[in-house]
């Protein structure tokens, strides 16, 4: 008996965290674009919770992209601004007000009622009630500059998510890493990483990335096979507060 428990100790101690305590949050920037119906199906087909942070802008574009602002069960929509700063991140921050109005504008278009989930476009900060985290990336007097962005945005009904790990994707969106990579740098950020919350690894993609083109459907489907078969805990971004 003694032996046993010593065994079970040691295991305990020598695992970095079990199983059970590993929750993966899968989220999609930038949508809907060409990829997010195959998200969207494999989802369905898998029975996965998921959050798409989506472009006010591009849900606007046509009649095909404002059908995929569905409301899904096991997808949370998340609000990714109006405008995704046209991609001039340092134009676009430091003007409070208008990055508070661009926000609001796409909870209009996707027709989201505080408190909304968001992502602000092309900075990894957190501002949640339980926590709160700026992106490392940024030199401090930007960081300085911004932070009245983030407080004001927040304090108008937002939940802002950064994210813990990403799927990078070439210019044209193509995947950087395979899935057997990506879950092997999975498997070892479950097991050394720092998480924004210990044990809660959110994992960033973007939209564009699923795409026929890109083989979207199959390379989506092997990634949860991989997980499940870890037993990974999918999780909905509502449970990360
Ligand atoms: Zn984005």
């Amino acid at each position: 008996m003694p032996l046993r428990l010593a065994h079970l100790v040691l295991l305990l101690f020598a695992s970095p965290a079990l199983a059970a305590d590993r929750t993966i949050y899968l989220t999609f920037d930038d949508g809907p674009l060409n990829g997010t119906a195959n998200i969207l199906d494999v989802l369905q087909a898998e029975q996965v919770p998921a959050t798409l942070f989506m472009v006010g802008m591009h849900a606007e574009a046509n009649a095909t992209n404002r059908a995929l602002v569905q409301r899904v069960p096991l997808v949370t929509i998340g609000n990714h601004s109006y405008s995704h700063a046209y991609n001039h991140y340092r134009h676009f921050y430091g003007d409070t007000e208008g990055v508070v109005a661009d926000m609001l504008k796409a909870n209009a278009v996707l027709g989201l009622k505080p408190a909304v989930h968001a992502r602000l476009p092309g900075r990894d900060v957190f501002r949640l009630p339980s926590m709160s985290k700026d992106d490392n990336s940024l030199g401090l007097a930007q960081a300085g500059r911004e932070d009245p962005d983030y407080e004001f945005v927040a304090a108008s009904g937002f939940w802002l998510y950064g994210w813990d790990h990403e799927w990078v994707h070439e210019d044209s969106g193509k995947p950087v890493q395979s899935v057997d990579h990506l879950v092997s740098e999975i498997d070892h950020l479950f097991g050394y990483g720092h998480f924004a919350k210990p044990g809660r690894l959110i994992l960033l993609m973007h939209d564009e990335m699923f795409q026929d083109a890109f083989d979207g459907k199959a390379k989506f489907t092997a990634l949860i096979a991989a997980l499940k078969l870890r037993h990974h805990a999918f999780g909905a971004i509502a449970t990360h507060d």
